[in-house]
């Protein structure tokens, strides 16, 4: 079986389809994930079985897992985030070229957790904003998959110019990113 992505909404005749760049740059971007696995504890886990052959991440044109921030779209934060890496977490996302996304994958990214402690991060949008959040201790491969999914409805329905809006901006530079 051949999997082929539809095509965007256009307007179709004899010959010839018409859009909007908009709908083809986010149909591009949608099926070409490039994600930045972070991973600290069980979490991680989870994701090395979504990444293998049974549930294979692949199908969703997102198999090139980078580990240069540079080369990467998509950061999975996935495990306890103690304070002190909250730094690192942190400039790995400012290294990360826009447009970027973000997934907390699990509860300890999303919230600390079940460690409600002092030395935990109670959430990694304490220190960077997220777009998809991953429920679950851990979550199951299906679940990452399926937070995957919800980022490719963000990527694909994403105007391109959204990072030079003033609102765009605003939610950086209240985390104190410029
Ligand atoms: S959410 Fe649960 S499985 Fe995931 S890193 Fe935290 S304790 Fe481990």
């Amino acid at each position: 079986m051949v999997n082929t992505a539809e095509a965007p909404e256009g307007v179709e005749g004899p010959g010839f389809f018409a859009t909007s760049l908009d709908k083809v740059v986010g149909l591009a971007r949608k099926h070409s994930i490039w994600p930045l696995p972070f991973a600290t504890s069980c979490c991680g886990i989870e994701f090395m079985a979504t990444m293998a052959s049974t549930y294979d991440l692949a199908r969703f044109g997102a198999e090139r897992p980078s580990f240069s921030p540079r080369q990467a779209d998509l950061l999975m934060v996935m495990g306890t985030i103690a304070k002190k890496m909250g730094p690192v977490v942190r400039q790995v996302y400012e290294q990360m070229s826009e447009p970027r996304w973000v997934i907390a994958v699990g509860a300890c990214a999303s919230s600390g957790g079940i460690f409600d402690t002092y030395s935990v991060l109670q959430g990694i949008d304490k220190i960077i904003p997220v777009d998809v959040y991953v429920p679950g201790c851990p979550p199951r491969p299906e679940q990452i998959i399926d937070g995957l999914m919800r980022i490719q409805d963000l990527v694909e329905k994403e105007p391109t110019r959204r990072r030079d809006s003033s609102e765009y901006k605003a939610l950086l530079s209240s985390y104190g990113i410029k």
